[in-house]
């Protein structure tokens, strides 16, 4: 199975503003076994996405196909998908075991096979010995584990999942990733998954689509979308800290291209031929937090330490400079020290380049 959504547009009308485009011209394809992960910031359209390919809403304009089948103003009963949301809603008085097996029944499905599907989701989920034991007493995870359980005996053709973890702790959200993954790899059919945690999904997605105002921002692997973000706001989004940026300038000499930013000035792995219509004009330049380093005032942009946040690994450093604020990576034993002159060195390499005006990476 293949879901593809052309051109999907779902727009909301509202009392007292103007029409709401929850998702615009939206195009995206999730091919069979494949784990794609919508993420952007709150209100961008991710779930208005799922809700629509669920069958739970109807676009204004667009389609959604799964193979060849326009599903588009199908009820969600006829779509064979299975839908998880971050509210678990399990039947509290019925035991683990029937609150999986609740939907194969409905469906007529006999008692000893509705078993053998409970006993294989079960051992895949790793709750097996929780069969017998009500909701109530399970933990927030184990109760996650069999809604997932509950939509996994039905083996739909379309799983999408909005949130799932959002009420968990992390620990429990570490423990859960890896078993989310091996169920929907073992069912084979086209994920969609709704989150805002971009952790959450750049460790478990094939693919990652960010929106952003109802738009596609860009859909790519974690490392792509990650190391060639398409513009400023997905190289903001994807990463954590989040990439730096500064307003600077392009200057070239003899065919190389630098950006000098204040007083200081980055060579840069570019031509001048490359730039071309930026030399000599603004442009901004995005730096990850890991690729900054710490020196003297000669050698950087000039900053004044502001705070550092110990993560036993490694530590996240703040400094204040003509920029604004700009978190650095530092080692775990950095201690930052406000009486003494920083320079800030970005790594030449690592330096990406954005449109002043429109955003779009431009190198
Ligand atoms: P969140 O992460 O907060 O859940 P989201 O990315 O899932 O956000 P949506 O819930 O899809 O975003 O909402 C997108 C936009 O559409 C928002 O501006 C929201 O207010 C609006 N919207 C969603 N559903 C409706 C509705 N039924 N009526 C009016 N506006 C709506």
């Amino acid at each position: 199975m293949t879901v593809h959504i052309d051109n999907m547009t779902r727009v909301f009308d509202s009392p007292n503003a103007d029409r709401i485009v929850a998702v615009d011209e939206l195009s995206l394809t999730i091919e069979d076994g494949e784990f794609l992960t919508l993420v952007g910031p709150s209100g961008c359209g991710k779930t208005t996405t799922l809700r629509c390919v669920a069958g739970l809403d109807t676009p204004t304009a667009g389609t959604i196909r799964v193979d060849d089948r326009d599903v588009t103003e199908l009820p969600p009963q006829q779509r064979d998908v299975a839908l998880l949301f971050q509210d678990i809603a399990l039947y509290p008085h019925m035991s683990v075991r029937k609150n999986m097996e609740y939907g194969l029944k409905i469906a007529g499905v006999p008692e000893d096979e509705r078993r053998e599907h409970v006993a294989e989701a079960a051992a895949l989920l790793q709750i097996g010995d929780q069969l017998d034991k009500m909701p109530a007493s399970l933990s927030g995870g184990q109760q996650q584990r069999v809604a997932l359980g509950r939509s996994l005996v039905r083996d739909p053709s379309v799983f999408l999942f909005d949130e799932p973890m959002s009420d968990l702790d992390a620990k429990l959200k570490r423990e859960l990733r890896p078993v989310v993954q091996r169920i929907t790899d073992e069912i084979g059919c086209p994920v969609l998954y709704v989150t805002h945690d971009q952790e959450e999904a750049m460790t478990m997605s094939d693919r990652i689509a960010i929106m952003d105002d109802g738009e596609l921002q860009q859909a790519g692997s974690p490392k792509n979308v990650y190391s060639e973000p398409t513009n400023d706001f997905v190289g903001e989004f994807i990463g954590q800290p989040a990439m730096e940026f500064f307003d600077a300038r392009v200057e070239s000499a003899n065919g190389t291209a630098a950006v000098s930013l204040g007083e200081h000035t980055v060579s840069l792995p570019a031509t001048a031929a490359e730039l071309e219509g930026y030399v000599d004009g603004p442009v901004r330049v995005g730096v990850r937090p890991q690729q900054i380093g710490i020196g003297d005032p000669a050698e950087g942009i000039e900053a004044e330490h502001v705070l550092d946040e110990p993560l036993g690994d490694e530590t996240h450093s703040i400094f204040e400079t003509e920029f604004g604020d700009v978190t650095v990576v530092t080692h775990a034993d950095f201690d930052g020290d406000a009486e003494t002159d920083y320079g800030l060195v970005l790594d030449e390499s690592a330096t990406q380049l954005f449109d002043p005006d429109s955003g779009v990476r431009i190198h």
